[in-house]
């Protein structure tokens, strides 16, 4: 999917632009849960045209007034190298500051579609001044908007949507090769875990190009089975500031996740797992990749005591994806780098499972039998009868007097029961539920 990140200085309302957008636009479909709700991106469609929203500004590390400016430039020229359209946010209410400037020519060295938004203007029929003074930053005509009451954020949408690129659709490969992605945070190790896997003596290794602008994948053949490493360009490119901003991992891994079928998670042991962390496994969860956690490092942790509290610490973050697949590793002296293979082998197989109508229902009819429902005053759930709509990941669609009872703790619930009955670790799942009298 094409990017659309908003940047700018810190205050200037980033994520309640985010937000009035992501409300704005018809869906933001969210049906394979993740891990955290806590999100920087969002899934949208306007009028048919999908695209990722990226707030950089839930990404900003900064504190110190120091680090922050330098930190600002960085996140804004990833930004624009990663983004297909860029909305540059700034405060009508405060002027033109020395970080917007800053902002602003990063932001022209990347030569991106850009839309300048003045926030905060409440009044912008008598506030054109105000609008005026931005022109001084050289990257098209200041718009107004209010992120708070969300004026003219359907007429912005519209404009956005005519500037994203056309050719993503064909952006998932079809050759028959299990794609899997290398994705973690700065340092995690994934490009010591791509370098020791190309080390191995048992792959055979070729470059190939990948569909879309400079992607590289790289093609390994172990015994009689291929697999396609995405985006491996993005691995390797060691460049400067971008390697080092969440931000750029995070968007680098979004682009591999789309066109993966497997993730393979590379955390830190040494460090934890984080919340950012938590994120990146979410992003690979809703967009329905199979997930392989590394916890990668583990030679660095010194004692049980250390590798007790690493556990427990993935316990808790990966708390809502308990069915992905955990390995200990170290991409450094290559312990059991080589089991990953089995582990992405079941993940992909159970992503591709095909369950029949009758196993389903004969698991409805036990749930109807032993198990819980809801009641809301005289309303009770019923679910008529479930049927398996999709595949990688497996999608099933559940037919129900009410859809609207279904809640939260009642779909873990169902999931739950579900994968206590089919195999589906190492693979998200997905449910729909659909009215039927
Ligand atoms: P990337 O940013 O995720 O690609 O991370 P790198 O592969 O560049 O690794 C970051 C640092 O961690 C490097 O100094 C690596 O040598 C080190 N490193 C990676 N994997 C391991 C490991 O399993 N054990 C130890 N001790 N160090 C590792």
């Amino acid at each position: 999917k094409p990017i659309v990140a908003v940047v700018g200085r810190p205050n200037v309302g980033k994520s309640t632009l985010v937000n009035r957008i992501a409300q704005t636009s018809d869906a933001i479909v969210h049906e394979s849960r993740g891990v955290t709700r806590d999100r920087s991106y969002y899934d949208a469609d306007w009028c048919g045209h999908e695209f990722t929203l990226v707030d950089t500004g839930g990404i900003e590390p900064m504190k110190s007034e120091d680090i922050f400016s330098a930190s600002i430039r960085d996140q804004a020229l990833a930004a624009a190298e990663e983004a297909d359209v860029i909305l540059f946010v700034v405060d009508g209410s405060v002027g033109v500051t020395e970080e917007d400037e800053s902002v602003a020519r990063m932001i022209k060295r990347a030569k991106k579609p850009t839309f300048l938004l003045v926030n905060k203007l409440d009044n912008p029929d008598r506030e054109q001044e105000r609008l005026w003074e931005f022109y001084s930053l050289g990257v098209g005509d200041p718009i107004a908007v209010s992120a708070l009451h969300g004026h003219g954020t359907g007429d912005l949408l519209d404009d956005v949507v005519a500037l994203l690129p056309e050719s993503y659709e064909d952006e998932k490969i079809d050759d028959g090769i299990l794609s899997v992605a290398i994705i973690g945070r700065p340092n995690a190790g994934k490009s010591s875990l791509f370098n020791k896997i190309l080390g191995s003596d048992r792959s055979i290794v070729s470059n190939v190009a990948g569909t879309t602008r400079d992607a590289i994948d790289t093609v390994i053949e172990r015994g009689d089975k291929k697999y396609r490493l995405v985006d491996t360009a993005g691995i390797r490119k060691k460049s400067t500031v971008y390697e080092n901003i969440e931000y750029y991992s995070m968007v680098r891994g979004l682009r591999a996740i789309d066109r993966a079928d497997v993730a393979l998670l590379v955390i830190d042991s040494s460090t934890g797992m984080t919340e950012q962390d938590q994120k990146v496994a979410n992003l690979a969860i809703e967009r329905g990749c199979a997930i392989v956690v590394l916890l990668n490092k583990w030679d660095l942790l010194p004692d049980d005591h250390a590798r007790e509290q690493m556990m427990e610490t993935v316990e808790r973050r990966m708390g809502m994806a308990k069915w992905a697949n955990y390995l200990r590793i170290s991409a450094l002296t290559g312990r059991s780098v080589e089991k990953i293979w089995a582990l992405v082998d079941s993940a992909a197989q159970n992503r591709s499972a095909r369950i029949s109508t009758s196993k389903l229902n004969q698991l409805l009819t036990d749930m109807r039998e032993f198990g819980h429902t809801i009641v809301d005053g005289r309303r009770r759930l019923r679910m008529h009868y479930v049927t398996q709509t999709g595949t990688n990941p497996p999608a099933f669609t559940f037919f129900v007097n009410h859809t609207d009872l279904i809640n939260d703790s009642y779909r873990r619930y169902i999931e739950n029961r579900m994968r206590a009955t089919f195999d589906f670790k190492g693979t998200p799942i997905r449910l729909r539920f659909r009215k039927k009298d």
